[in-house]
């Protein structure tokens, strides 16, 4: 991933509340805490905060990418420092001294900027440097049963694939590179001034020694091609709606050789017609009647498999909630198999028949109707 703007303007240690000095686990177990308290599943509302501490995860989260983050971190007072930080549309940031205002309005123009600061041509090299493909984000919609015991499926995008007629090199078949005349095929330039011997990447292959001469007609020398595709991913048991899954190296192609970027899926989550859902717990309300109530029952309730019998012994009061072990969401290797909760709902009637009415009202004879002395009226 080429260094984003966003990363000049946001402290994502300060997002997830840790120390620049946090160990990778030390920023897992801060993000797991705060991503389940602001799940928008929980506290609808909370969406944009959940999304900051994604992305900020997304970054800390990913050794590679918490290196460039901090090294763009340290960057910025280095060169001078971005006073009034980069973008906002404003126009106030500017380089001192340099006499002109320089405004930042995407990040593709600020990938252009900085990929010459870092000197690794990753963009802005050329069209021959080796780019690492875009990250691409897909949408998938789970059944409650697919979320519940984890599915392997297929999601469909279109982004940039390696390209079919030279398999990426972007020479057209039958050809080859020709090794670059500038650098002689090391890719890099020496430099030599004085006390320093400064070693700078090749501008004119960026840095792959290679030039190519005959391009290929189908990707006109990029290595890849736009088109239609269908990855494979394990979406694990107990996905929530809202999760993002990362798939390393299913994003779009990286060009000139560079590596694929990642693909995110984003999961919906359907409705099921009885279940629902709290966590690894399933849960389910069941009506009974006021008699089953008072006197105990035994019922049959559904489970994602075959069916339980669960007591429910006299006296037990409505909304009362039954624990059926491990007939929840199933466990993975960090966490255990959750419970079914079944809820009993006293269900009144809303017609009597007269024969009904008669035994209600002699049923009222005997039972008292409960205190309401702790009301206060
Ligand atoms: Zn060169
Ligand atoms: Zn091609």
């Amino acid at each position: 991933m080429a260094p984003q703007r966003e990363w000049f303007e946001k402290d994502y240690y300060k997002t997830l509340g840790v120390p620049s000095t946090a160990t990778p686990k030390e920023i897992t177990s801060a993000y797991r805490k705060l991503a389940k308290k602001h799940h928008p599943d929980t506290n609808p509302g909370d969406d944009e905060l959940f999304k900051e501490i994604t992305a900020a995860y997304d970054v800390l989260g990913d050794a590679d990418k918490r290196k460039e983050y901090d090294e763009v971190r340290t960057l910025g007072p280095q060169a001078g420092g971005f006073p009034g930080g980069f973008g906002g549309g404003g126009g106030g940031g500017g380089f001192p001294g340099a006499g002109t205002t320089f405004r930042v309005d995407d990040a593709g123009d600020f990938g252009d900027l900085f990929g010459g600061l870092f000197g690794r041509g990753r963009r802005g090299g050329g069209q021959t440097g080796p780019q690492r493909g875009a990250d691409v984000e897909a949408e998938l919609h789970l059944t409650f049963e697919d979320a519940v015991r984890g599915v392997t499926t297929s999601v469909n995008l279109t982004t940039d694939v390696r390209c079919h007629t030279c398999g990426g090199s972007g020479s057209a078949p039958g050809t080859r590179p020709d090794p670059c005349p500038r650098c002689g095929g090391t890719g890099s330039l020496q430099d030599d001034q004085g006390l320093f011997s400064l070693s700078q990447i090749c501008p004119q292959c960026s840095g792959r020694g290679t030039i190519v001469t005959h391009p290929c007609p189908t990707c006109s020398g990029t290595g890849t091609e736009h088109r239609n595709r269908s990855v494979k991913v394990r979406i694990p048991a107990g996905v929530e709606g809202g999760q993002r899954i990362r798939v390393k190296g299913r994003g779009a192609a990286g060009r000139g050789g560079g590596p694929a970027g990642d693909l995110y899926v984003i999961v919906h989550v359907g409705r099921h017609h009885v279940f629902g859902r709290k966590g690894r717990n399933l849960t389910l309300t069941v009506p009974v009647g006021f008699a089953e109530a008072a006197l105990g029952t035994t019922l049959t309730v559904p489970t994602l498999d075959d069916p339980v019998t669960l007591r429910v012994p006299a006296g037990t009061p409505s909304g009362r909630t039954f624990r059926v072990k491990a007939r929840g969401v199933p466990g993975g290797k960090k966490s255990p198999t959750g419970d079914l909760l079944v809820t009993v709902e006293v269900d009144v009637p809303g017609e009597l028949t007269e024969e009904q009415r008669t035994a209600v009202e002699e049923l009222a004879k005997v039972i008292e109707p409960p205190s309401r002395s702790g009301l206060g009226v």
